[in-house]
Order: C-alpha cells, then structure tokens, then sequence
C-alpha cells in the first residue's frame, strides 16, 4: 500500500502553534474604539484567563496578514512606498497611555510642509467588503461608508484605531485601504481628524486607567452574542450564558454565509414565482425546443407530466456566477417538482 504525508494535517498542527495570547500593558489602539471596556481591562489584569481562539480563526487572521502584505507589495509596485511599516506609536499623558502598530505612514505634501498620513490596510470578505463599498473599487470619504463600519464589532473597532494614529501623528487626516479578499478589489477611505471623537476615546482611556490603577474590572455590558460572543474572557466573565445548552459560533465565514442566505432570501422567492409563471406558459403553447432573448427553453417528458428546462443562451447573461446561479436553480426547482410529482 502507498502512503503520503498528511499535510492538511501538518498545517492545521502548525497553524494551532500560532495562535498566542499576548498581555496588553497599555490601552491599544486597536482596541479602544471598542464595545466593551471590561473586555479591554481583561486583557491588561488578567490575560490568562483569555481563551485561545480556534484554528480556523487563525487561517483567517493568517489570510489577512498575507493580503495585507499583498496590498503593501502592489503598492510599492505602483511607486507608492510606505514608511514607518510596524511602527510603534504612543500617545501618554498622566492619565492614560494609548499604545499601537501603524501599518505604515504616507508622505503628502501640504503647501511648504510635508506631513506624514497615517495608512492603515484592513482584508475583508467579499460579502462585508460589497456591503461597505457600494460604488465598487472607488476613494470614499468616511461619511459616506461609516454606516457600514458599524456593522461588526471588529469594523467598529477600526476608526479608534485609526484616529489614534492620526493624533499619535499630529496629522488631521488617515487612509484605509480595504482589499476584497475574494476579488482583489481595493476601496480606499479617506478619514479627517474628528477632535469629538478623540475626546470620546480619552474619556475610554482614562476609564479604563482608572479601573486598572484599582485593579478593578469595569462592570459587564448587557450580553451582546454578537460581542460577548466573540470575547476571548467570556468563559470568565459570562459563564452562565456561555454554558446555555445552544451551541453558538461567530466565525466570520459562517455569520458571511448565514448573512447572504438571508439577504438572497427575497431573490430566491422571486425566481420561483418567476419562474411558476414561465414554466406554466410554456407547457402551455405548442413547441418543443425554444429561446427568448437570453434564454432556451426545452421541455420534456417526464412520467406522465412534462417538465421544462430554461438555461441561458450563449451570451445571454451577464455574468457566469449568474448563469450558473440560474442554471442551478432551475436544476433543484425541478428536482423538487419531481418528488413533488412522484
Ligand atoms: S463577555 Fe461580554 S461583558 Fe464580558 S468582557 Fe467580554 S464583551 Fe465584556
């Protein structure tokens, strides 16, 4: 018998090895736009009791990494290059210390100065990305996709970080670039500094300084699945709804599938009425084999009823992911008038 390497598994090991908890010192940048203060507190006081994220959330943070390189290489080959990549920033004062990573920094000329704008470069799935970027491949200013970076706690995070580093910088403005993991897509964010909301984030900060000066935790917020759910301390902080019998997850992938069923929902319903009214005025006029503009239709027998085929002519739709769409589709709407029939 031949035998070959298990690589899948070899991968998966590799990628479980990964996976870290680092103790936080400070306030991140990363984190203080956040939904949860106590969540923050735990990852200064007590970083032993986060729990270790799952493997398959470790290949897509590990996805992200490698799109963020991606996006930072096709810049430098477009003659954009990116300074201060990884560099550490701090913003202190005696009543707090906000600390973080700029992914890099940009120089742009400003009449007789030349500032350094902080970039930061976020992946996201397709489905979040098409949600937020609804021109397509575009430059959007932050009122116009802000709504849309409301939408996930992770996205609510990403402005706090960001206009820490435009303070961290003593810049008025930053840029997202945001890469469709799917499609390759860019959308770039054009982000002003917003002195309001950098208020709101010291006013965090020196909370949460207050709280880990005490050696306090912040009290809990009401129990939010979609955040306390994806808290690496939950286990610690919310035992008895963690331990509820229903079994929950909040793996990207899965809310993006569970999120496009949904939206697809009205679609799905529209192609079957659609689709009843077509089937039933084909069966009842005389031919056999026929096409409408952009589509061929093709009955058959079928037992003792008749059953109708509609694919796409050549070059009839617009797309091959709608075509196939349609095509399958029309293949399970059969299948079910099939059992139906039988
Ligand atoms: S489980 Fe919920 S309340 Fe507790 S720290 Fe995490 S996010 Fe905050």
């Amino acid at each position: 018998m031949k035998t070959y390497p298990n690589f899948v598994q070899r991968l998966y090991d590799a990628a479980a090895r990964r996976r870290k908890v680092f103790p936080a010192y400070t306030c991140r940048a990363s984190e203080i736009g956040g939904d949860c203060i106590r969540q923050m507190a735990y990852g200064i006081l007590h970083p032993e009791l986060a729990v270790l994220h799952s493997v398959d959330l470790q290949l897509i943070f590990d996805e992200g990494n490698l799109h963020e390189e991606d996006v930072k290489i096709k810049l430098a080959m477009a003659g954009v290059y990116i300074h201060e990549q990884q560099r550490a920033l701090s913003w202190k004062t005696d009543t707090f210390h906000i600390t973080g990573h700029v992914d890099g920094v940009f120089p742009l000329e400003e009449g007789e100065r030349v500032v350094a704008v902080p970039l930061e470069i976020k992946s996201m799935s397709e489905h979040i990305w098409n949600s937020i970027f609804f021109r397509g491949p575009a430059v959007y200013a932050w009122d116009e996709v802000k709504g849309g970076f409301q939408t996930k706690p992770w996205l609510r995070k990403y402005f706090g970080q960001i206009s820490c580093y435009i303070k961290q910088k003593d810049t008025d403005r930053g840029v997202f670039l945001c890469k469709n993991k799917t499609t390759g897509a860019i959308g770039q964010v054009n982000v002003e500094r917003d002195e309001a909301y950098l208020g709101q984030l010291v006013s965090v900060a020196e909370e949460l300084t207050r709280y880990i000066r005490r050696e306090e935790l912040p009290p809990k917020i009401a129990f939010d699945p979609d955040v306390c759910g994806r808290c690496r301390f939950a286990d610690s902080c919310v035992p008895d709804q963690i331990a509820e019998p229903v079994a929950y997850t909040a793996e990207p992938v899965i809310v993006g599938w569970a999120e496009q069923r949904w939206q697809n929902a009205d679609a799905r319903k529209l192609y079957e009425e659609a689709d009843k009214k077509l089937k039933a005025w084909a069966k009842a006029n005389d031919w056999i084999k026929f096409q409408v503009p952009g589509w061929f239709f093709e009955k058959k027998k079928h037992g003792k009823g008749i059953r109708v085929d509609i694919k796409p002519a050549a070059g009839g739709m617009e797309t091959l992911e709608k075509a196939e769409q349609a095509t399958r589709w029309n293949d399970e709407k059969n299948k079910d008038d099939d059992s139906a029939a039988s």
